[in-house]
């Protein structure tokens, strides 16, 4: 592949290459071959970066929110312009569908431009003293932020995190996943393009556990943003714990669907079907526990499964993909598991169950149904391409096997009553609940779980504010 950049970190504005370091080979996931090579940090990398946000943190804590805003809103012009480009290269590492990842890209400069926006709005407040007297709450950077985000949205999870730091005023170094380097290196460079000094924001790549405990063991780091699986999260939160660095942790989720015989199926159906689809499941907020009335119940999984067994799945290059590969070779050995446990426990394949061919990590979306409770599946987070529809009785059986799970990131529902709607709305334990729609994720609205599913936001407001720390300030 010519158009697939050449690696690098950024370390202090340049561009290192690997020399003698030790490499990671970047693959692309239709074919399996070696698309590139990644270099890895070293200490000697790490502890210059650490070096560079200590300085770039001084600096840009004092830049005027304006300047910081300037900043945010060019680089989401220039994420505009390269889109093509930006999203061709996230699909080539990740196999995402072309579509898909231009979506990535608008979704990261629609966060940069309200980000931007935040920088002007992050006010403290004055409390009431008597004449003479002043006491103000006021909101400052909480400092260097370490951040680590995953391949699955290989441009948007670097954005959110360099986003919200850049707007409170942090400087941050990324670490962003091995297996999809170049789309967060083309993130960095529109805001490095549009302004950004090369000491706030820096890329490093390397074996994911010595960077880990190399950044947070560091005194420079005041905050850890950590997007990933759930087991990865506490081991990282108990090295935070360490230093007592804050973190924003935003784990894996069990997507329960509640699909009750009042709602329009048809829509439910179409909704949740691509729901499913998108990046071949690979999404912490992806529809999986599908718990159906019992009324609606073969309606729905037959639904489910003639429009899965009817998704194109092939090279996200091409135009009429619907579904890519997988990302990584991990992930269909992963799903062939699930399913081969879950049939052994008695569950029903409805279609699916088996890998595409004998190149790249194609999987077929895949329907099971009848899913005994104790299958491996039903417990944990499957992120491939794979529904698994189960007959529930009433309401409140519902919502318990909603909430049976330590999971609570997203949880959506499909019915038409306004009183249920309110009901399930409270009752469910989510960091975000959907009801007739899977559309829960935009740049003003906050992101994150509860439980198992981590704690702190990104996006919204909120999402700058987990980048500061109030301080209140009393005179006499
Ligand atoms: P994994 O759990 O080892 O890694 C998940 C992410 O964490 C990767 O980006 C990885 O580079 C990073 N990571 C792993 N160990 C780390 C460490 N010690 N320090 C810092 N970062 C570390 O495994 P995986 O095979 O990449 O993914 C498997 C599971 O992770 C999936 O099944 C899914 O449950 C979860 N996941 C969740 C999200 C999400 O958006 N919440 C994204 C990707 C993966």
């Amino acid at each position: 592949m010519t158009d697939y950049p050449t690696l690098h970190m950024m370390i202090e504005g340049e561009r290192v290459t690997a020399g003698s370091r030790r490499t990671f080979d970047v693959v692309n996931p239709v074919s399996g071959d070696t698309l590139a090579e990644l270099p890895l940090a070293d200490g000697a990398d790490l502890d210059r970066a650490l070096d560079a946000a200590q300085r770039g943190f001084g600096r840009w804590r004092y830049t005027p929110a304006a300047e910081r805003a300037r900043v945010l809103h060019g680089a989401a012009a220039l994420i505009r312009e390269r889109a093509e480009a930006l999203a061709r290269t996230a699909t080539m590492e990740q196999g995402k569908p072309l579509a898909e990842a231009k979506l990535e890209c608008m979704a990261v400069a629609a966060w940069f431009d309200f980000a931007a926006g935040e920088c002007q709005r992050l006010y403290g407040r004055e409390l009431v003293r008597p004449v003479g007297q002043r006491s103000v709450v006021r909101w400052e950077p909480v400092g260097p932020v370490a951040a680590f985000a995953p391949w699955n949205f290989p441009l948007a999870n670097p954005g959110r995190k360099l986003g919200a730091a850049v707007a409170a005023g942090c400087s941050i170094i990324l670490k962003s996943a091995e297996e999809t380097p170049a789309s967060a290196l083309g993130v960095l460079q529109a805001l490095y393009d549009a302004g950004l000094p090369s000491d706030v924001a820096q890329a490093v790549f390397g074996v994911p556990d010595e960077v880990s405990r190399h950044l947070l063991s560091s005194s420079v780091i005041r905050k850890l943003s950590f997007t990933g699986s759930t087991m990865v999260g506490k081991h990282l939160a108990k090295l935070a714990a360490d230093n007592m660095i804050r973190t924003t942790m935003e784990l894996g989720g069990h997507g329960p669907v509640l699909v009750f015989g009042d709602a329009d199926i048809d829509k439910a159906l179409a909704t949740a079907a691509s729901g499913k689809t998108r990046n071949a499941g690979q999404v912490c907020v992806s529809p999986t526990r599908f718990i159906v009335e019992e009324n609606v119940f073969e309606r729905f999984r037959d639904g489910m499964a003639e429009r899965l067994a009817a998704t194109r799945v092939g090279n996200g290059l091409d135009k009429d993909t619907q579904m890519g590969p997988m990302a990584n070779a991990r992930r269909p050995d992963a799903i062939g598991k699930f399913v081969a446990d879950a049939k052994d426990r008695g569950a029903r394949l409805a279609t699916g169950g088996e890998r595409i061919g004998n190149q790249g990590f194609f999987f077929k979306p895949t329907v099971l149904s009848e899913v005994p409770l104790d299958a491996e599946v039903m417990n944990e987070e499957p992120f491939g391409p794979l529904a698994l529809v189960n007959p529930y009785a009433g309401e409140d059986a519902m919502i318990a096997e909603a909430n049976r799970l330590n999971y609570g990131l997203a949880a959506f529902a499909w019915t038409s009553d306004v009183q249920r709607q309110r009901r399930i709305a409270d009752q469910l334990e989510a960091g975000m609940v959907g009801i007739n729609t899977h559309a829960i994720a935009g740049p003003d609205a906050p992101f994150q779980g509860v439980q198992w599913s981590g704690h702190g936001s990104e996006d919204g407001p909120e999402g700058v504010k987990a980048c500061m720390v109030v301080k209140a300030v009393h005179e006499a």
